[in-house]
């Protein structure tokens, strides 16, 4: 496993995060609304809120309140709430305007993918035009 697959796996896919969330966990916190963010979007798996510092007009993030590390962490069970947090990234993206006129959805994941935050969290982007390829 490379250095930071397992990196992962240290910060917590087990039975015991997915059941009390994990105190060292900043989206945990913001979870269990001991940090404060700018909620859009609430249903019994995912939360949506604002990102602090947006990188676009509209820039959002959606997660599982589950704590799950990154995508690779998840398995068969979690089928549902994959697609749950897609359908919720399309309501956010709805409620925010940007439906006409598109957006980008994005999942950062490990270090090259730029994963900073290690609880599973997509990003939804829009009010501009997005470059492609991303740098
Ligand atoms: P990533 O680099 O894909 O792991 O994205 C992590 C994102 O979390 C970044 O865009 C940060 O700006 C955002 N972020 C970090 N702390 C907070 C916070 N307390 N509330 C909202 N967004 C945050
Ligand atoms: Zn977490």
């Amino acid at each position: 496993m490379s250095s930071w697959a397992s990196d992962l796996e240290s910060r917590g896919s087990g039975l015991r995060s997915e059941v009390v969330g994990m105190s060292d966990c900043l989206f945990c916190r913001i979870v269990e609304k001991k940090i404060p963010a700018k909620i859009v979007h609430e249903d019994d798996q995912t939360l949506a809120f604002d990102d602090v510092n947006p990188q676009a007009p509209v820039h959002t993030l959606v997660i599982p309140k589950k704590h799950v590390a990154a995508v690779q962490n998840c398995n068969a069970q979690d089928e549902g709430l994959l697609g749950q947090l897609l359908l919720a990234c399309a309501k956010v993206a709805k409620q925010k305007g940007l439906a006409e006129s598109g957006y980008r959805v994005v999942v950062n994941t490990g270090r090259d993918g730029g994963q900073t935050v290690f609880h599973l969290h997509v990003h939804v982007m829009g009010g501009r035009h997005m470059a492609w390829p991303p740098g």
